[in-house]
């Protein structure tokens, strides 16, 4: 019987866990011996005895070495991926755009490494992929984040105190983060407005009730894959001019603009964040990708000279941990589950999901944009 080992994470920032108790289960069923790092699950609420239950073995960190399959949320260090055994297979968010060099330890210590961020956005790999599941906690962890720093209530009243108006969310970025921090901002009875450089998205904002941002900045289209294409500077000055008025009328800013791989752009900058109201919050999304944000910083709260507060929280969804790791556990499961045939996990590399997914394989590094 082959063995995965799940581990636990060590960015003290990081309260998910790969596997759940209830895929833990799951995956005995499907045939591997399940081994569980001690305390693994607690920070997102699963204590070692419902593993045991689930009949998975509780582990030391230690014994990932000599597992089949290791499976995680964050990356390694490079250090834990000497100590892999040669053949095994290793599953987590890699972020192979910038560890080239852990992409060439999991090469030299002879480990298949797959990377979750590359799975790709198809409609078959949906079950497994972790950036959604993650990135639509995100935008809902946002919204509510920006409503319980605000100083103001999100829905319209009217009372006999006086009618409240609501607030005014702007969303920049409308991907999958985007999207449910619109539907989440619509469901707290705010009001909303959002822009993407994507003009497809523009019937999507609609569908959620809310109102489309329209900034002619001429070509801008979108890859294969549905990733926006970098703007040119002078794309991004019309961008910027075109959004400072909104953002002067917001109460809450939202950005999630990220190129896939890439830095991500700086499209409000000091100047509009002095240009909007005292007590407005503004959430920095893509700060841990360099920020779309000017002034914004990783896992800091930031309040601007004319006091706007900028939240740059790098892990919204490690917030709501117990649902997040339900989630990336469901991603796993689906993604061991769909490479299994004949009750044997297969690394099949002419098929398209492993074969963007997986970085380094057979000694070396199988994606060249990781060398
Ligand atoms: P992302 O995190 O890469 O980026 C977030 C959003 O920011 C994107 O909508 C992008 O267009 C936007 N953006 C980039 N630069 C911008 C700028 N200067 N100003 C404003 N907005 C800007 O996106 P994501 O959520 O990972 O989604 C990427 C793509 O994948 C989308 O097309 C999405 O619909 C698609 N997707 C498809 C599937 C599927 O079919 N299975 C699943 C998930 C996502």
């Amino acid at each position: 019987m082959k063995t995965l080992f799940v581990s636990a994470e060590t960015d003290p920032r990081e309260t998910r866990v790969a596997v759940t108790p209830t895929d833990a289960k799951k995956l005995g069923k499907l045939g591997w011996a399940v081994k569980v790092c001690r305390g693994a699950g607690v920070k997102a609420g699963f204590s070692d005895a419902q593993y045991s239950e689930a009949g998975a073995e509780i582990a030391d960190s230690g014994e990932a070495g000599a597992a089949d399959f290791v499976v995680g949320v964050r990356k390694p260090s490079a250090d834990d991926v000497a100590k892999l055994k040669k053949g095994s297979f290793h599953l987590s968010l890699l972020d192979p755009f910038n560890e080239k060099a852990l992409i060439k330890a999991f090469a030299d210590a002879g480990v298949t490494a797959a990377s979750f961020e590359m799975i790709p956005r198809s409609t078959i790999a949906q079950k497994m992929d972790v950036l959604s599941s993650q990135s639509n906690l995100a935008g809902y962890c946002a919204v509510l984040k920006a409503a319980t720093s605000i100083n103001k209530i999100a829905p319209m009243m009217m009372t006999p105190a006086g009618t409240i108006s609501p607030l005014k969310f702007f969303i920049v970025g409308v991907g999958v983060a985007g999207l449910q921090a619109i539907a989440t901002a619509k469901r707290i009875g705010a009001r909303v407005e959002a822009f993407d450089t994507r003009p497809v998205v523009e019937e999507q904002v609609k569908s959620l009730g809310a109102k489309f941002v329209k900034i002619d900045l001429g070509e801008t289209g979108q890859t294969a894959q549905g990733y926006a294409k970098a703007l040119t500077p002078e794309q991004i000055e019309l961008q910027r001019k075109g959004m400072a008025k909104v953002c002067a009328q917001a109460d809450v800013v939202i950005t999630t603009a990220k190129l896939f791989g890439r830095k991500a752009p700086v499209i409000i900058t000091a100047e509009m964040v002095a240009g909007m109201k005292p007590g407005s919050v503004v959430v920095d999304m893509a700060v841990e990708s360099g920020g779309n944000v000017e002034g914004s910083k990783p896992d800091e709260t930031v309040i601007s000279p004319n006091g706007v507060m900028i939240i740059g929280n790098t892990c919204l969804e490690a917030s709501v941990p117990a649902t997040a790791s339900q989630m990336y556990g469901a991603n796993v499961y689906n993604f061991i589950e769909h490479f299994t045939s004949d009750g044997e996990f297969r690394v099949n590399m002419e098929d398209p999901i492993m074969k963007s997914c997986v970085v380094a394989r057979d000694g070396k590094i199988t994606d060249e944009r990781f060398m």
